[in-house]
């Protein structure tokens, strides 16, 4: 059964809902039980217990769909590409919230998580190797909130689109 909220656009358990025109997203994760890992260059890191937000975008060929299709793909496949494929191996996705907007977002995204969602960066430069952010990957006991997160974007940026929630994935 799908829950209904007020930002929810689709609902389905497969990443074929999502749309292929380019856009930003925010993987919702959950860690059911502490586990050390290895995150490739970053090492090995104990992973707490918990909910994760990763931040990206996909501006290339196949979009959003493509994209967020390997996140949702990835989990016990050996061969990592992004650093939330290592994290795949002991987190489960449980929300993806994306839009479809035209600009870049992420960098934007990852700036309200990192000062205004109460969330933690325990991973210094993960998912942010190519840019100025202090990571993409935040970390809250709490299941982060997409009607929170949304009441800030578009007060940051009025002419930010609709951020939609996809539900279910997983578990
Ligand atoms: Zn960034």
């Amino acid at each position: 059964m799908c829950r209904k909220t007020k930002f929810r656009e689709s609902c389905d358990h497969s990443s074929a809902i999502l749309p292929n025109q380019p856009g930003t997203y925010a993987v919702i994760l959950h860690v059911p039980r502490m586990k050390k890992i290895s995150i490739g260059v970053l090492g090995e890191w104990m992973i707490e217990t918990g909910y994760y937000a990763y931040i990206g975008s996909a501006f290339g060929p196949g979009g959003l769909r493509g994209r967020l299709g390997h996140h949702v793909q990835s989990r016990g496949h050996a061969k990592a590409h992004w650093h939330i494929d290592y994290l795949r191996s002991i987190a489960e996705i449980v929300e993806i919230w994306w839009t479809d907007d035209a600009i870049k977002r992420e960098h934007g995204w990852a700036f309200i998580f990192h000062e205004q969602m109460d969330t933690e960066t325990p991973i210094k430069g993960f998912g942010s190797s190519d840019c100025a952010c202090v990571s993409h990957l935040f970390y809250s006991h709490r299941k982060p909130n997409i009607r929170r997160f949304s009441r800030l974007a578009h007060s940051h940026w009025k002419d930010h689109l609709r951020i939609h929630l996809a539900v279910h994935f997983e578990g």
